[in-house]
């Protein structure tokens, strides 16, 4: 998506540990007309009228998920990090390891929420190890809804992330996939 890709070149900065920061646009404060435009991107590449549901992570793709969400006309619901190790039965449960925060979390969505007639759109922001979204591909396979699909806003090309999803026969969606990135210069896949 190649307004996507100038903004990033013109606000992304690229931390040590292979991190990019976008949270001028992204992911702290977000521009509400870009975050649109990447809602209508992931409505043409994912034009199934089966989605029922979008699912996210917290606490990043909440925003982003939500403003999507209005693109399929469907409700958000996202998956919550948990320091509790009492997970009750009322909850699919899951284990993710955060990339930023290198830790790893429980991970919990109510059953409410989520079953087998439903189908699931993922989005997220970031996808680099793909742990979070391995997670959420978890959580859904247990409540027995399908998947149609996972959307990221930014894919990390260099991780492996990508590979694993595709691998696993999930029509992946990235709206820019970033082959290397250095201090001084960033590429992007074609
Ligand atoms: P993964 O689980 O795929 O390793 O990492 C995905 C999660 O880590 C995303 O939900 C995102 O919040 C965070 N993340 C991974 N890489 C980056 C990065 O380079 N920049 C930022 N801002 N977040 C990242």
């Amino acid at each position: 998506m190649q307004l996507l890709k100038e903004r990033i070149l013109k606000d992304g900065v690229v931390k040590p540990g292979n991190v990019l920061k976008v949270d001028s646009f992204l992911n702290h404060q977000m521009d509400i007309d870009l975050i649109n435009e990447i809602g209508k991107e992931f409505r043409r590449r994912f034009p199934s009228d089966k989605i029922t549901k979008i699912l996210t992570i917290e606490a990043s793709g909440i925003g982003i998920a939500c403003i999507v969400a209005q693109y399929f006309g469907v409700p958000v619901v996202f998956a919550k990090k948990t320091q509790s190790i009492n997970i009750d039965g009322e909850v699919y449960h899951t284990k993710v390891e955060s990339f930023t925060h290198k830790r790893t979390y429980d991970v919990i969505l109510s059953k409410k929420f989520l079953n087998e007639d439903d189908h699931v759109l993922i989005i997220d922001d970031f996808l680099a190890n793909g742990c979070a979204m391995l997670g959420l591909i978890d959580l859904v396979k247990g409540s027995g809804a399908t998947i149609e699909g996972a959307g990221v806003v930014i894919e990390k090309g260099m991780q492996n992330g990508g590979d694993l999803i595709r691998s696993q026969g999930v029509h992946l969606e990235s709206l820019a996939i970033i082959d290397s990135m250095t201090d001084t210069s960033l590429t992007f896949r074609n």
